[in-house]
């Protein structure tokens, strides 16, 4: 277990799968936590979860794809509590499916404005606060998709090896300001996302993908949360740039 006494988290996608586990990680380690979500009803019930059961948390409404929500967002966090020092960037939606030569510009577009754009996003304004209280931490969400290729999932796989190009890109810049910039790439996570894939005519191919996993299991959201944690911590204070995949060791071959 950590302690993260003092410290103020953002995690943005956290009503639901992996970021709400995670704001409840950080929760339960002494973080103040703020959930991000687009979901407001969502986001508010988990929020008021965690205070009722004697944890410092704040729900925020925010999309992602909007900067201008980003922006308030993060002002929100720095009038109320003055710091942002570690954010799990999360926020992400599930791939739309289709062949390339198929696909549409705009779902092209709604798959990155979220899961690539919406990371940047972030990361620019949590950046500008860090730079100015000369600390922070950021961990973004990428995936095994941002490894891999996937057919019929380009938008969905380009945003996620994007991501993992914002990390390294930004870990250099701040190497020196004592701001660490990380990823994890989940592997085959058992959340919401996972089950509306599966619903949506895509469960053959979840099915024949866990029988690829050396672990012969999907992960659960916990699991994520804890290589967050890890990454958020000082015991992970010379590791900057780097993806951690946590998938049952899927991505090795
Ligand atoms: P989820 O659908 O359970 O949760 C995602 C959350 O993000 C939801 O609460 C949703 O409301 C929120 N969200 C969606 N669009 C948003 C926006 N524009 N602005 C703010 N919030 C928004 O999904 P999950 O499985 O927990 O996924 C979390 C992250 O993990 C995503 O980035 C996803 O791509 C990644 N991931 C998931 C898996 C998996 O197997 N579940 C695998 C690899 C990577």
């Amino acid at each position: 277990n950590y302690s993260f006494n003092n410290k103020v988290a953002l995690v943005t996608g956290a009503a639901s799968g992996i970021g709400l586990a995670t704001a409840r990680a950080f929760a339960e380690s002494g973080a103040t936590v703020v959930l991000a979500d687009i979901n407001a009803d969502a986001v508010n019930k988990a929020a008021q979860d965690l205070v009722a059961n004697g944890f410092q948390a704040e729900a925020v409404i925010c999309n992602v794809a909007s900067l201008d929500d980003i922006e308030a967002m993060v002002k929100h966090i720095v009038s109320t509590y003055g710091q942002l020092d570690i954010a799990f960037n999360n926020a992400g939606i599930q791939n739309v499916l289709a062949e390339t030569a198929d696909a549409t510009a705009e779902d092209f577009d709604r798959v990155m404005s979220v899961n690539l754009r919406g990371v940047w996003g972030c990361m620019k304004y949590e950046l500008i606060q860090m730079r100015q209280q000369g600390n922070g931490v950021i961990v973004n969400c990428s995936s095994l998709g941002g490894i891999l290729g996937g057919a019929e999932r380009a938008n969905y796989h380009a945003a996620k090896h994007g991501v993992l190009g914002l990390t390294k890109s930004a870990a250099l810049e701040y190497a020196t300001r004592n701001i660490r910039i990380n990823a994890v790439c989940p592997g085959l996570i058992r959340t919401p996302m996972s089950e509306k894939m599966a619903a949506s005519g895509q469960k053959e191919a979840l099915d024949a993908m866990v029988k690829t996993v050396p672990m012969q299991r999907q992960g659960g959201p916990e699991e994520i949360a804890d290589a967050v944690l890890w990454l958020a911590s000082d015991c992970s204070s010379f590791v900057t740039g780097q993806s951690i995949s946590v998938d049952g060791g899927l991505t090795m071959r």
